[in-house]
């Protein structure tokens, strides 16, 4: 990608607006003190934060590709041991960032860098801050710091306290064209067509989905296992309902990791009750999981159009007690008793 003179060498597809802007502000030296970068799980918002950061640490200053990935600074970089760059997430067993993690966080962005170049805090996943975790990391923005770049990366940036908001420059990341995560695939992953034609239709527009179900087989194991339970739920039979339920909520550990589990099921049933939907209108070129056209026509006729429409709104009521606190399993057992 060819811009401002810098040419960024970041493997990601599509958001050209936003990687212009980021080489504008490489090429300018002038980069703002606080990020955010908005949009869907699994579209590279991550990725895009970690080669910003790489390239604010790559030492070959003038070199017109950026980062240079050969230099010292980019070696450790990519090994994810840069000491000038940190990150931080919500950890898996827990609710939330802590405030004790981001005041860990603002301690090493307030050390002086090892080379007196950048140095750039990543919060992945920013709605996961608690709101005390939120008040400490508030003051670091209200002071922003020479060469110290904090990126809050987060599904939908309302979600955040305008105080942060006002404070930062907002990068809103859109999901790529089919055809460019097709492309990508084939062209830079050694995809077969089938593949590439497979994963990019179920990404929906999530590059880094369609490279993850490419490249972790025990992943795209785990969808196929979800798309199947999705068939058994739709069972006309009550207690095999519950079944499928049980079979794929009993043997998930409590707490958070089964709140994370449900909630990734939920949208994936979402979007098999929508594809057959679509089936039922004739509307074949838009359905996302061609991939399971033979297990979609077995199930086209259980429900009708009706019955799948307030599916559809069931689920999304089952994700709204999830976030509630309810009980994942009891949230999907109601959705099976009223559809
Ligand atoms: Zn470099």
């Amino acid at each position: 990608m060819k811009t401002s003179g810098i040419k960024l060498n970041w493997p990601l597809i599509g958001n050209d607006h936003i990687f212009e802007f980021l080489a504008k502000s490489l090429a300018k030296k002038n980069v703002s003190g606080s990020f955010i970068f908005s949009g869907p799980a699994n579209i590279g918002k991550t990725t895009a934060a970690y080669y910003f950061a790489q390239s604010l640490v790559c030492e070959a200053k003038d070199s017109p590709v950026l980062p240079c990935g050969q230099c010292p600074s980019c070696q450790q970089a990519v090994k994810g041991i840069h000491g000038d760059i940190y990150l931080i997430k919500k950890p898996a067993d827990k609710k939330n960032i802590s405030i004790e993690q981001v005041r860990d966080f603002i301690r090493s962005l307030s050390l002086s860098s090892f080379l007196n170049s950048y140095k750039i805090g990543i919060i992945k996943g920013a709605e996961h801050l608690s709101e005390s975790a939120v008040n400490a990391l508030l003051k670091t923005l209200e002071e922003p710091k020479a060469k110290v770049v904090v990126i809050l990366t987060v599904t939908d940036f309302e979600v955040l306290p305008e105080t942060i908001i006002s404070r930062s420059q907002i990068l809103r990341f859109r999901p790529a064209t089919g055809d460019a995560i097709y492309d990508d695939l084939v062209k830079n992953h050694r995809a077969s067509r089938s593949q590439a034609k497979n994963f990019s239709r179920l990404a929906a527009g999530r590059p880094a989905l369609a490279l993850k179900f490419l490249q972790d087989e025990s992943y795209y194991q785990d969808y196929e296992a979800d798309v199947r339970s999705f068939m058994d739920f739709l069972n006309p039979d009550l207690n095999q309902r519950f079944k499928a339920i049980e079979n794929i909520m009993g043997e998930k550990p409590g707490g958070q990791e089964s709140v994370k589990s449900a909630g990734k099921i939920i949208d994936i049933w979402q979007n098999l009750a929508r594809d057959l939907v679509l089936l039922e209108l004739d509307l074949v070129d838009l359905v996302q999981h061609q991939a399971f056209s033979k297990e979609l026509a077995a199930s086209k006729n259980k429900l009708s159009l009706k019955s799948l429409l307030n599916l559809i709104s069931a689920l999304k009521q089952a994700k709204g007690y999830i976030g509630a606190n309810v009980n994942p399993k009891l949230a999907l057992e109601n959705v099976a008793v009223s559809v």
